[in-house]
């Protein structure tokens, strides 16, 4: 048995905390600090700002006093829309749920050679395919990026780069998902792969920040736990 003691609290304050002299500093970076306080660390998550669309915001939260929690894993498989012939298994693991990072890994077949963009969307309802999926699965609702981007969706992993024999492998570290729930957690939702190559949100036009101008999805499936 494990008790999970875990508070989880998105604020949106406009410039800098009040008062807030101890998280001075992070409000331009994308870091987690651990302000001290009684027992464990709280610990503050930051995104930056971004101009004329949004203050900074920051994430609150405690983490779990009783660190006896299973090592947690979920898959999505992956199948194409019409017979496009696309198929794939991806592997997610989390340690120390609902901390730390998430290890990704997998491969797809079937592609056409390239690159092709691969996200995490809102939902994992398949009943039309992987038309109606909602956008990227973003919580904080900023925008779109790349995996590495310090402003990203939460289910921006990039592209997979399939070689010549239309097979791409993924081995990712990711630092913001979560495989136990709360605000950015990913079971229950849909992994995409895309037919075009996601820009990270690097193109200079509307889309780019929208979901990368990574196309129509080409497979999808839906993200469960391993038993
Ligand atoms: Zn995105």
């Amino acid at each position: 048995m494990c008790l999970i003691q875990v508070l989880s609290i998105t604020i949106y304050i406009g410039g800098s905390l009040v008062n807030g002299a101890a998280l001075n500093g992070v409000a331009n970076s994308n870091e987690i600090i651990g302000v001290p306080g009684k027992g464990k660390l709280l610990n503050v998550k930051s995104y930056p700002p971004i101009e004329n669309y949004q203050s900074g915001l920051y994430e609150v939260y405690q983490e779990p006093y009783y660190l006896g929690i299973n090592q947690q894993a979920a898959v999505a498989v992956l199948v194409s829309e019409e017979d496009e012939g696309v198929k794939g298994e991806v592997v997610f693991v989390q340690k120390h749920p609902p901390v730390g990072p998430v290890f990704i890994r997998g491969n797809i077949t079937g592609l056409t050679p390239g690159k092709h963009g691969l996200h995490i969307h809102q939902a994992g309802d398949l009943r039309e395919g992987c038309e109606k999926l909602g956008g990227h699965f973003n919580p904080y609702l900023i925008h779109h990026g790349g995996p590495r981007s310090s402003v990203r969706h939460i289910g921006d992993l990039g592209n997979v780069d399939a070689k010549e024999d239309g097979v791409g492998e993924i081995v990712a570290i990711d630092p913001l998902m979560s495989l136990s729930g709360g605000p950015r957690g990913i079971v229950g939702r849909a992994l995409v792969v895309s037919e075009n190559e996601d820009d990270l949100g690097q193109a200079g036009n509307a889309n780019s920040l929208v979901d990368g101008n990574a196309g129509k999805p080409v497979a999808c499936g839906i993200i469960a736990y391993i038993r």
